[in-house]
């Protein structure tokens, strides 16, 4: 367990410059590019033991946007988690440090102008709609086309960002050896996929595509907590 001193080590995909950076940050420090303390590492973190996670620098933006439109505080139950540490869906944006569930503590009508809001501002790739998610506000901010109908993009190698993590975190979780989390698809990473691949009789092309992503977090989605 972690307390509220331990340093986080916090990967944060640049879509500017195209590099992963790496901040390290206490609990209570805000979020790399917050700005105005709105959001700390604690409140991002939420429930996760982990002190290790990811994001990247326009979901921040679009935190920022949000909040500042909104004018005052908003409750952030979580936003990161790891994907062995499960709870939502096999490709959730959670996993990839790009989804946020706020607003749990607000009344109906507030989480509903909350809700709207954060669609009206076009900075979110989505917002749940209030019938599936009718007690906190889910937005998220994707990167790249689905590999499949939803969920993570296709990755290969030489690729950088937080889906990068995401796969990293997963084929460590499913035991295979010799992959960091970085945020970058080296020859290591793809060496990785590739052994995914033939221990689970998929094409072993080193590309992670729509069924390499299905299977892979099929198997690795709540694993930790078993
Ligand atoms: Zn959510």
């Amino acid at each position: 367990m972690t307390n509220a001193t331990s340093m986080i080590n916090i990967l944060v995909y640049n879509q500017y410059t195209n590099q992963m950076e790496t901040h390290v940050r206490t609990l209570s420090q805000p979020m790399p590019y917050v700005t105005g303390n709105t959001l700390s590492v604690g409140e991002f973190r939420g429930k996760s033991n982990s002190d290790l996670i990811w994001t990247g620098n326009r979901v921040m933006e679009s935190w920022n946007i949000t909040r500042s439109a909104w004018g005052r505080p908003i409750y952030v139950g979580y936003a990161f988690r790891r994907i062995g540490e499960g709870g939502h869906s096999n490709q959730s944006q959670h996993y990839a440090g790009t989804a946020f569930d706020v607003a749990q503590n607000m009344g109906p009508s507030d989480r509903n102008r909350l809700r709207d809001l954060a669609a009206s501002l076009g900075v979110w790739t989505y917002v749940e709609p209030a019938y599936l998610t009718p007690t906190w506000v889910h937005f998220d901010r994707r990167y790249g086309q689905p590999a499949c109908s939803a969920g993570y993009p296709m990755l290969m190698q030489a690729l950088r960002g937080v889906y990068v993590c995401t796969l990293q975190d997963a084929l460590a979780t499913a035991g295979i050896p010799g992959v960091g989390i970085d945020g970058v698809f080296g020859p290591a990473t793809r060496r990785g996929v590739v052994r995914f691949q033939q221990e689970n009789g998929l094409a072993a092309d080193g590309i992670v595509g729509c069924q390499t992503w299905t299977r892979l977090t099929a198997m690795t989605n709540g694993i930790l907590r078993r």
